[in-house]
């Protein structure tokens, strides 16, 4: 190797290290089972992955077993040797690896490179680092199920993954990050909190919203309503499934037909289930001639769209098949542009202050200077400044991703940064040159001239149920009072105070909190400590002293203890706390 691995940028030292761990791994693998059949063992963004097919699954206690021979081997310090010989060397050489011969069959030319460590050899273009001792901290991970080259036709191998970065430090640190990311991961605390569950034996990526789900998702839409009106958008309602003749004036079935269901027959005419609810805001618009005057018309709807994704890709509530998007459709005229879209990340801004997120990043998709477009160049410069000046005069910082926007227009996304650092995908802002075009719409102007109006797609969270998932990460479950689904739980210290819990309950259930009875026959710390495993704001407890006073003793889910309060006091503290906190 020319040059020492200190010398290189950290990005291609890691690079080395974590692909030459992987080769170690394998060696591990295959002194443990040497049947083992490999796959492939690239270095990923925090460490390595290499896929096997074994014959039998692995379990936990295996990882240990496989560090164990892993650090003997980087302990003898042996080097990489690269080297290189011809096809049939090479299929010689892996005449019993099936999936290695699969990739020399693709390898161009008649070279097959490859490295070596001690006794094992890997098809390989490296680079590696020089020698097994440059290999720094590192840890196995988990094994997941993972098809060969990603096709679901395929055999399903076993993927370890493993860790790795140059200081103990620093791996000590992104371990933690995990640990962290899995006690928020939404879709255990979906469970343990009983907020919503799939069943994939009737469909995967297909959510079930149960009761406490149901509220938190309800008091969403609640305050996502009463804001629209607001803001002078109106709530529309719209079919689930439409003719194929809709789609294909659309376009739909041209360029997203990948991602729609098959057709079902309806009285011998092909009908689609929605991927998308635009064109049916387009047939409310285009019912009726409009004019001028009545622009900017604004139609809202909390509209479900199912869209096809691999199975392979789904992920709880994040990535799922069927998903309520918080749509709007902004129509509206030239002069009116700027202050539409300075009106929807004003909007924007209002959501994420609400549910308590700091931190996002904005994105402007331009348009792509080889490719196709829809509408004129002026359209697109307007349009692409128009963006780009809202969000400066917000002060929002942004990047642009030049060549970005799809065909038929620039738009804006926002990331938001949740409570550990990773980015979401929530707010679209997107112009659209192409459907006013397609569905011929138009306005009457002042001067009686039919006119094309603007047209704007824009979701503020995206996707209710990814939105719920990332809320539910962001708090750790842990929900503020305005959104939690129980935001008091009554406990009474023995039966006879049942009668006081029942009409404190009462209390604040008029007042509009959600509160429940704990009347089950546990004792005491028992359901507290059930409470706080509920992630409830507030235990209320009322014994002897509280029937006789009239209030309860309140306790926090932090455990921080308010002592004996009286009723009104109570009612006043959670009602003010309940309303979000925006502005
Ligand atoms: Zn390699
Ligand atoms: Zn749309």
């Amino acid at each position: 190797m020319s040059h020492g691995l200190k010398e290189l940028p950290k990005e291609e030292r890691l690079y080395r290290m974590r692909h030459s761990a992987a080769h170690i791994m394998a060696e591990a693998v295959l002194k443990l089972f040497p049947g083992a059949k490999l796959g492939i063992g690239p270095p990923i963004e925090t460490g390595f992955y290499y896929d096997f097919d074994l014959p039998r699954p692995l379990t936990p206690e295996d990882l240990p077993r496989i560090e164990e021979l892993m650090r003997e081997r980087i302990a003898s310090d042996v080097p990489f040797v690269h080297d290189e010989i011809s096809k049939e060397e090479a299929r010689r050489l892996f005449a019993d690896q099936t999936y290695k011969l699969e990739l020399i069959e693709e390898i161009e030319g008649d070279t097959v490179s490859l490295y070596r460590h001690a006794d094992f050899v890997d098809l390989c273009q490296g680079p590696h680092v020089e020698r097994t001792g440059q290999v720094p901290p590192f840890k196995l991970l988990s094994v997941a199920g993972a098809y060969w080259r990603g096709d679901e036709r395929r055999p399903m191998l076993q993927r370890i993954y493993g860790a790795l970065f140059e200081t103990e430090e620093e791996l000590q640190e992104y371990l933690h990050r995990l640990e962290e990311a899995q006690r928020r991961d939404h879709r255990r605390l979906g469970r343990e909190l009983d907020l919503f569950s799939f069943h994939e034996e009737y469909g995967p990526g297909l959510v079930y919203w149960h009761p406490r789900g149901g509220r938190v998702r309800a008091i969403i839409e609640d305050f996502w309503r009463r804001e629209h009106f607001r803001r002078g958008y109106e709530l529309v309602y719209t079919p689930h499934i439409g003719r194929a003749t809709l789609w294909q004036t659309s376009g739909h079935l041209d360029f997203y037909a990948e991602n729609m269901y098959s057709p079902m027959d309806v009285d011998g005419q092909d009908y689609y289930l929605k991927p998308m609810n635009c064109p049916f805001h387009i047939q409310i618009y285009k019912s009726r001639v409009r004019s001028y005057r009545e622009l900017p018309i604004r139609l809202a709807e909390l509209g479900t769209v199912y869209r096809y994704e691999r199975s392979g890709v789904l992920h709880g509530l994040l990535r799922v098949r069927g998903f309520t998007q918080d749509d709007a459709h902004i129509f509206c005229r030239p002069d009116q542009v700027q202050a539409e879209i300075e009106g929807c990340l004003d909007f924007m801004l209002l959501f994420f202050d609400a549910f308590g997120f700091r931190e996002f990043r904005v994105y402007l998709a331009t348009r792509d200077a080889e490719g196709k477009y829809a509408g004129s160049l002026e359209d697109w410069q307007m349009a692409e400044s128009t963006l780009r000046r809202a969000v400066e005069d917000r002060g929002l910082p942004y990047q642009v991703d030049e060549g970005g926007a799809v065909f038929y227009g620039p738009k804006i996304d926002v990331k938001l940064v949740d409570a550990i650092g990773r980015e979401w995908q929530c707010t679209t802002v997107q112009f659209d040159f192409n459907l006013p075009e397609r569905f011929d719409m138009t306005y009457v102007a002042a001067d009686g001239s039919r006119q094309r109006p603007y047209m704007v797609h824009r979701a503020m969270l995206g996707s209710i149920e990814r939105f719920l998932g990332v809320l539910i990460e962001h708090y750790a479950g842990a929900f503020p009072l305005w959104l939690a689904p129980v935001q008091a739980v009554v406990i009474p210290i023995a039966d006879r105070h049942l009668p006081h819990a029942e009409a404190v309950a009462r209390r604040l259930r008029d007042a509009d909190l959600r509160v429940e009875v704990d009347d089950r026959q546990e004792r005491m710390q028992a359901k507290i400590r059930d409470a706080q495993l509920q992630k409830v704001p507030y235990m209320l407890i009322v014994g002897d002293r509280e029937v006789q006073a009239g209030g309860a003793a309140v306790r926090l889910r932090s455990g921080e203890d308010l002592g004996t309060l009286p009723l009104d006091e109570i009612v006043a503290r959670l009602v003010a706390e309940s309303r979000p906190t925006v502005g």
